[in-house]
Formats: structure tokens, sequence, C-alpha cells
């Protein structure tokens, strides 16, 4: 197996990812065919009208048969069930690679690999790349540019499959890195699952304060509510899923997030100024290091006032 190119590419699942996914690839000259099969006709439909596949199915197996690379694109929870009805319909193609783009690893490879039949090289993998919007209309080509994606060989895995994986999703505009999947959960219980819990909580939270109206809330949300609003916006089946997947790494996570919460807390009952101006540095100097790593820009409030700029410019 060398370089990135595939004959037939199998998106199970078109949403985000998915058709992200298919408009890379089309924009790398990566496949011959794309195909793809969703839950609802709708999302098929909405696919191919898109051109973001070729052909579509109703079932996961029609879209799998004689694909030389098979992408599970759907919520975490269904990746097993979704393998197995593949391989019980016979549907896997000798020496294909089947991969999939789960936000959770070690409870992937778990669920995943007793369906995968000899012959057939599984690679589990996740883009480290994403918006809070869903369904196949959000998709676009840049999505992985500059972005990492990790691969989470398990124990036994075809370096082959690895190696081919990995010029694949680079082709895709991806940088990329292998790591177990243990610590990938643990790596992205931090730095994803944490934060989009911590933004679902304090957006409930203001959604039910008693003396402060939800109208208020909408309207003085610049002050900084309304960036959490963006991250708790995501697609609620793939955040259940995230959080039934990856157990231990979001309660450890969440301990050490805790412990610090009540160190803030003591700091500012007892009025320890140089403490919270000790700390707020130490958060600020992270954010240097993300821009730094260009994986943000330091444009100020996100890039929103450029873009508001350039909305105002386009009116005219
Ligand atoms: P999405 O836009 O909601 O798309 C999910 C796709 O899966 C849809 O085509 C949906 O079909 C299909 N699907 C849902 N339930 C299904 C079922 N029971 N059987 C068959 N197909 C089903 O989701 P996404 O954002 O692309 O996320 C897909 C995966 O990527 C998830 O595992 C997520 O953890 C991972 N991921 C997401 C992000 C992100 O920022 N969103 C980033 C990295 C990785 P219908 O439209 O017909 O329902």
């Amino acid at each position: 197996m060398s370089g990135a190119k595939f004959e037939r590419i199998a998106l199970i699942g078109i949403g985000l990812i998915g058709s992200s996914i298919s408009h890379a690839a089309r924009r790398a000259g990566l496949a011959d065919k794309i195909v793809g099969s969703a839950r609802t006709p709708a999302t098929v439909k909405t696919a191919l009208d898109l051109g973001i596949i070729d052909e579509g199915f109703q079932t996961a197996a029609e879209a799998a048969r004689d694909a030389d690379l098979v992408i599970l694109c759907t919520p975490v929870g269904i990746c097993g069930a979704v393998t197995k009805e593949i391989n019980d319909a016979g549907a896997f193609r000798d020496g294909a690679i089947l991969s999939d783009v789960g936000s959770v690893k070690a409870a992937i490879v778990r669920d995943v690999l007793p369906h995968v039949p000899e012959g057939v090289h599984f690679v589990a993998g996740h883009p480290i790349a994403g918006t809070e919007q869903s369904g196949p209309e959000a998709g676009f080509a840049e999505l992985f540019d500059n972005r990492w994606c990790i691969l989470t060989p398990h124990e036994g895995c075809d370096p082959s499959a690895v190696e081919k994986l990995s010029a694949f999703w680079e082709a895709l505009g991806s940088n990329v890195e292998t790591m177990t999947p243990e610590h990938h959960d643990l790596v992205l219980a931090i730095t994803s699952h944490v934060p989009h819990l911590i933004a679902f909580n304090i957006v409930n939270t203001a959604g039910h304060l008693e003396r402060v109206t939800n109208s208020e809330v909408i309207k003085f949300s610049a002050g900084g509510f309304r960036d959490f609003t963006r991250i708790a916006a995501s697609d609620p089946t793939m955040w259940r899923d995230v959080f039934l997947n990856n157990k231990e790494a979001v309660l450890e996570m969440l301990g050490r997030f805790s412990e610090d919460l009540t160190a803030l807390q003591r700091a500012i009952r007892f009025g320890e100024g140089e403490t919270l101006h000790k700390m707020f540095g130490d958060a600020r100097a992270l954010r240097r290091g993300i821009i730094e790593a260009g994986q943000d820009t330091d444009a100020p409030d996100f890039g929103r006032r450029a873009s508001v700029a350039k909305d105002e410019a386009d009116e005219d």
C-alpha cells in the first residue's frame, strides 16, 4: 500500500465531517469515486444534490461494498453496530482500510475491532477540527487545513495501512500524529470534552436563573457568555455519545478542574489579588502558545470584528 489515493471511498454518515472529507478529497484528487450512506433519505439526497457523493445508499453495507477505504462518520455510539452490519452482509472488500473520525478512541476500538474480518485493516482516527454546525451542508474543503489528525493504531494494527491513512489525511490538509487510543482520550478530555461540558453547563445555569432574566442574558451576552454559547450549540447526540464513551478520562479531568475552581473561589473569597493575577496571567500565556502554534489567530474578538467589517463592506 502506498500513496494517498483510493479507488472508492465510502463515507458512512455524511454530516459535517463526512462531507468535509469528501470536499477535501475531491480538492486533492484522492478518489476515483466517493459514495455514502446516512440514516435518513433526506441526507443522502442532499449529499447527492451537493455533489458530495457520486452514489448514495440507504444502508452502510451497500455503501461499503467494493470500497477500498470505508470511513465511519456517524456518532461514536453506533460505530460498532455499523461495522457489524457491514461485516454480516459480507460487504467488506478484501484488503480494504476501515477507519473512523469519532471524538473518542478506546471505546471505538473496543466496539469496532470484533467485527473487522481477516484481511480488512482497521485504523482508528480523529481529525481535531470541527465547527458547531451539523449535516451535509455544513462541510467545506478547508476544514482540516493545518489542523491535526490523530491516528490511534491498536496492538496488531497493520503498519502499511497506518502509513497509507496518514498520507491520506496529509493530502486532506492535516498534520498527522499517532498515539494510543487511551492517551488520545485523556488528551481530548481536557482539550475538548471538558470545555464542551463547561459550555453546556454555564449556558444552562444562565438559562435557569431567576433573578436575571433570559432576555437580559441574551441582550448582554457579548460580555463573554456568547463565546460559550457557540460551543454549547454543538450536536446533542454527538456529545451524549462522547461523554458516555469517555467516562473515566472526563471524570479524572473534571476532578482536576473542580480542585482548580475551588482554589479560584477561595482566592476570590479571601481577596487574594496576587493569586488571581497569577492564574489569569498563566491562562493568557497558554492562549499565546495556541496562536504561535497556528491553531488560532490573534484577530481581536476571535476575528469577529474583521468579519463584521467585511460583511458591512459587502453590503455596500
Ligand atoms: P453530523 O453532522 O451530525 O453527521 C452525522 C451523520 O451520521 C449524519 O449523516 C447522520 O445521518 C448519520 N447518522 C446519525 N445517526 C445514525 C445512525 N443511527 N445510523 C446511521 N447513520 C447515522 O455529525 P459530525 O459532526 O459530522 O460528526 C460525526 C462524527 O465525527 C462523530 O463521531 C463525532 O464525534 C466526530 N467528530 C465531530 C467533530 C465536530 O466538530 N462536529 C469533530 C471531529 C470529529 P442523518 O443526517 O440521516 O441523521
